[in-house]
């Protein structure tokens, strides 16, 4: 019998904009980055937010999750790493 190499089962990751997958973890971390960084909107009376996703795998170990505001260019690392 081949064993799991995770102890535990992790839930599925989730499809986000159509095109990638996060963690339920990297999930809402990235949703509270998102609601943290709604700003006005240069010209006009609106507010919205502006995020981008990055993927990277310098480490070679896993992927790191990586949201950043456009806005204020803050980024926050999201990495849920369970998943490595
Ligand atoms: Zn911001």
């Amino acid at each position: 019998m081949v064993k799991s190499l995770h102890q535990k089962s992790l839930p599925c990751k989730i499809l986000v904009n159509n095109t990638f997958y996060l963690s339920p973890k990297e999930k809402m971390q990235a949703d509270k980055f998102k609601i943290e960084h709604i700003h006005p909107i240069h010209g006009s009376k609106e507010k919205a937010n502006s995020i981008s996703y990055s993927f990277e795998n310098s480490s070679g170990i896993g992927i790191v999750v990586v949201v950043k505001c456009l806005v204020c260019e803050v980024k926050l690392d999201v990495t849920d790493i369970d998943y490595w």
